[in-house]
């Protein structure tokens, strides 16, 4: 089968390169069904990529035009990526990403999801050069997802591994890893069963695998997860970056069906 949706997809409304409408053309290009956009919540504080107020408005104003103007070619989803720390309205969207892009520590909101350098700061000012330490504040601040009023598809689960095939910050094979990484997946499942396969990692040269690992695709599995893919698309080129791979990921785990958005409800396909 070849996957034909991608709902996890930034414009230059948030951090993406192109325009909402050339997203669209270019996944009717692509043979896709349907797209749908999810740019950054807005924080009410400073975050890099993060919508402005102004731009809230504008991207469900122009997602819902477009929308219209495609019925019939493609269906156009209006949706968003809420960080864990915004407080932005989620109830006109169709759906809602939950991820986490901060930290919480001793009640500072810290931004990680940076370059190699940013990251290894906030280690060293913040966990005294522990990446292990930071590895669990990142799960512990993530497994809060299960307490947001709204979350329709959990964000790239491992986002901490990031900078992972370069540089060590943490044993991401060890023990103590796995076992804080699977006991934050259990508790946000309890709350959200769609996960995503998020290959945005590799479009943008950081790693060669996708999220999440295969140690919590094994559990994922297990407890029984709805999987979409996507590929955190932040340049129209790479919309569907590595989706046979994914699909392939997603088989080599057991998975028989993957699932995509139909508007209201995800929709179970065969694989
Ligand atoms: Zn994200
Ligand atoms: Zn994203």
């Amino acid at each position: 089968m070849n996957y034909d949706q991608n709902l996890h997809t930034h414009t230059a409304f948030s951090d993406g390169k192109d325009q909402m409408e050339d997203m669209v053309k270019h996944a009717i290009k692509l043979g896709f069904k349907s797209i749908g956009f999810s740019d950054h919540a807005n924080m009410g504080f400073e975050v890099t990529g993060a919508m402005t107020r102004e731009n809230v408005a504008k991207s469900l104003q122009t997602s819902k035009a477009l929308k219209e103007k495609y019925k019939g070619q493609i269906s156009v989803f209006c949706g968003l990526e809420n960080d864990l720390f915004s407080t932005q309205d989620l109830s006109p969207y169709d759906y809602v990403i939950g991820s986490c892009h901060c930290l919480i520590k001793d009640g500072e909101i810290i931004e990680f999801d940076g370059k190699k350098d940013h990251v290894k700061g906030v280690i060293d000012r913040l966990f005294n050069g522990n990446g292990m330490d930071f590895a669990e504040c990142y799960y512990s601040t993530f497994s809060r997802l299960a307490e947001t009023s709204r979350i329709d598809i959990v964000g790239h689960a491992d986002l901490v591994t990031k900078h992972s095939e370069r540089e060590q910050f943490f044993d991401c094979d060890g023990k103590a890893y796995k076992e804080f990484a699977l006991k934050a997946i259990k508790k946000v499942f309890e709350r959200c069963q769609v996960f995503e396969i998020n290959t945005g990692a590799i479009a943008r040269g950081y790693k060669t695998a996708p999220y999440p690992a295969p140690f919590i695709m094994q559990e994922l599995k297990r407890l029984g997860a709805k999987m979409v893919i996507s590929s955190d698309c932040h340049d129209k080129n790479f919309l569907d970056c590595q989706f046979d791979s994914a699909l392939s990921y997603a088989k080599s785990f057991g998975f028989d069906k993957i699932y995509k958005f139909d508007g209201k409800f995800f929709v179970g396909f065969d694989l």
